[in-house]
C-alpha cells in the first residue's frame, strides 16, 4: 500500500512550497488509493511554535488535505533512543568526544591542505569513554558510493567522499534531521518521498541510514523549487504569503490547490481541476521537471474559474466569513439568488460580497460620476412612470418586468440604456451590477419601489 507523508517543521506559517509539498503527496496517495501521514516534525525546541503548528493544521484543513494519521517527532523519543542503540551496539555508529577547538583545528589545517573539511574519524576506536564528558553521536560512513534513482532526476550518484562520519544526535541529546526522518520513515512504513530537490544531498545521506539499519528506503519524487518573479526561490521578498493570508485574500481552496497543482505538474492544456480530477489525473510522471514562477494574476484566474463554476449553495459557506452584519441576516435562499446574479463576475471571495452587499443594505449615496453620466431632468418623467407601472406588476416573472420595461421606453421614445442606467443607480448606488430583471426578481417588489422612491426624493 502506498503510504506518503507531508513533514513541516513548525518553524514558520504554512507557505505556499509547503503546502504544494503536502497537495502532491497527498493526491499520490489519493490517486494509488494509499494514505497519507502528516508528521510534524517539531524537534527543535528553540525554533518551533505551537502556533505554527495549529497554523499548518488549519492551513491543511482549509485546503481539505485530510491526513489519515498525524504524528509529533517530539512524542516519539524513545523510538529515536532505541534506533541510535541499535546502530552504537552494532558498531555503526560511535560516541565522538572531540571539542570544538579540535573540530576547528581540524577543519583548518584541510582547508589548507585544499581538502573538503570532514571530520577524520578520531574517535571512531575509542576504547574508554571519558565520563561526563558532552558527546555528539557520529555514524561510521560506509566507503560505498551512493546511488538512488529519482523519479525527476533519474539515476543519481554521489561518491561517498563527499561526505564524512555525519553527526546524528547532537551534544545536548536532541537528534538530527536526517536520522529521525529516516527512522519516521521507516516506522511508518512511508513507500514515497515528495520533496523539494533542496533535499537532494539530505537523500544521499538519508541512504546511507536505510543502509546502516539494513532497510530498503523508499521512492523519491524530488521536485523543483517554485521561484519568484526574478528567477530566485521564492520567498518573502517577492510577496509570498502564508496558506492562509490567501484565504483571508478571498480565494477558494480549491482554485489554491489547483493553482499550486499546475504549477509543477500538467495534464496536456488542462488548466482547471476539480478535487476529483486532481487526484484522478495526478502521477509522478506528470510533474514538470523544470522550476515554475508563481503568478498571482494566474492564481486570481484559476479563482475566478473555480468561482464559476461552484455550486452558489456551496459557495456561500465559503463567503460568509466575507459577509457583513446586515447580510448575515438574510436568509440562505435569498443570499444564494444574490449570489447567482453576480457569481460569474467577481474574480475573488472578497469582490463577490462586496458585489452583492446591495442586496442587503440600501445604497447609503449614489455614484457622483454615474449620476452625471446617466440622470438627467426628464429622467424623473422615466423613473415616476415606471414606479407606477411596478406597482401592479408580477415580480416573479422577468417576462412581466421586461414588458413593463418596454411600455415606458416606448412612451417616451427612449432606449433602454436612459431608463435601465439611473435604475441600477437607484438600487445599487452604482452604475455597474447585475442585469436589470434579474436584479429586480431578487430584490422584490416592495425593496425596489423604496430604493425607486427613496431614490427621486434624494436625486431630484
Ligand atoms: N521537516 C523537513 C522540512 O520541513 C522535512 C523534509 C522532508 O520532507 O523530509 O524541510
Amino acid at each position: 500500500m502506498v503510504r506518503t507523508r507531508f513533514a513541516p517543521s513548525p518553524t514558520g506559517h504554512l507557505h505556499i512550497g509547503g503546502l504544494r509539498t503536502a497537495i502532491f503527496n497527498y493526491l499520490f496517495a489519493k490517486a494509488n488509493s494509499g494514505e497519507f501521514i502528516l508528521r510534524i516534525e517539531d524537534t527543535d525546541k528553540e525554533r518551533s511554535r505551537e502556533e505554527f503548528t495549529q497554523a499548518i493544521l488549519e492551513g491543511l484543513k482549509w485546503c481539505n488535505i485530510e491526513w489519515d494519521e498525524i504524528c509529533y517527532q517530539s512524542e516519539r523519543n524513545e523510538i529515536y533512543e532505541r534506533y541510535l542503540d541499535k546502530l552504537i551496539k552494532e558498531g555503526k555508529a560511535y560516541r565522538c568526544y572531540c571539542s570544538k577547538e579540535r573540530l576547528e583545528k581540524l577543519k583548518e589545517e584541510q582547508l589548507k591542505r585544499g581538502e573538503n573539511p570532514h571530520y577524520d574519524g578520531h574517535c571512531r576506536n575509542l576504547k574508554d569513554y571519558p565520563k561526563d564528558k558532552p558527546y555528539v553521536v557520529r555514524i561510521k560512513l560506509p566507503e560505498e558510493d551512493i546511488d538512488f534513482f529519482d523519479h525527476l532526476h533519474g539515476d543519481m550518484h554521489f561518491s561517498y567522499k563527499e561526505f564524512d562520519d555525519f553527526i546524528i544526535r547532537r551534544s545536548d541529546g536532541s537528534f538530527m534531521y536526517n536520522f529521525t526522518n529516516v527512522v519516521d520513515d521507516i516506522e511508518c512504513g512511508i513507500t514515497h518521498v515528495i520533496r523539494g530537490d533542496d533535499h537532494l544531498t539530505n537523500t544521499a545521506k538519508q541512504i546511507v541510514l536505510y543502509r546502516l539499519f539494513g532497510k530498503k528506503p523508499p521512492e523519491y519524487a524530488h521536485v523543483p523549487m517554485i521561484l519568484g518573479e526574478d528567477k530566485t526561490r521564492l520567498s518573502k521578498r517577492h510577496g509570498a504569503k502564508s496558506v492562509l493570508e490567501y484565504r483571508q485574500m478571498g480565494i477558494l481552496p480549491v482554485a489554491l490547490v489547483n493553482y499550486l497543482l499546475r504549477l509543477g505538474f500538467s495534464y496536456g492544456d488542462k488548466e482547471i481541476f476539480s478535487f476529483d480530477e486532481m487526484i484522478r489525473y495526478f502521477s509522478l510522471d506528470r510533474l514538470n521537471k523544470s522550476a515554475a514562477v508563481f503568478n498571482p494574476d494566474k492564481l486570481i484566474w484559476v479563482n475566478f474559474e473555480h468561482m464559476k463554476m461552484m455550486p452558489p449553495d456551496k459557495l456561500l459557506g465559503y463567503l460568509r466569513p466575507f459577509l457583513d452584519e446586515a447580510c448575515l441576516s438574510f436568509d440562505d435562499g435569498y443570499l444564494i439568488e444574490a449570489i447567482k446574479t453576480r457569481q460569474t463576475k467577481a474574480q475573488t471571495l472578497v469582490e463577490l460580497a462586496d458585489e452583492i452587499r446591495f442586496y442587503c443594505k440600501p445604497p447609503e449615496d449614489y455614484d457622483k460620476k454615474a449620476i452625471k453620466k446617466y440622470v438627467k431632468a426628464s429622467t424623473k418623467e422615466y423613473l415616476a412612470l415606471l414606479l407606477e407601472k411596478l406597482k401592479d406588476a408580477d415580480f416573479s416573472s422577468e417576462q412581466a418586468l421586461e414588458g413593463i420595461f418596454e411600455d415606458v421606453l416606448k412612451r417616451f421614445d427612449i432606449k433602454m440604456v436612459k431608463l435601465a442606467q439611473p435604475v441600477r443607480i437607484a438600487l445599487t448606488g452604482r452604475g455597474i451590477g447585475p442585469g436589470i430583471y434579474e436584479m429586480l426578481m431578487v430584490l422584490g417588489k416592495d425593496e425596489t419601489i423604496r430604493r425607486l422612491e427613496r431614490f427621486l426624493n434624494v436625486v431630484f
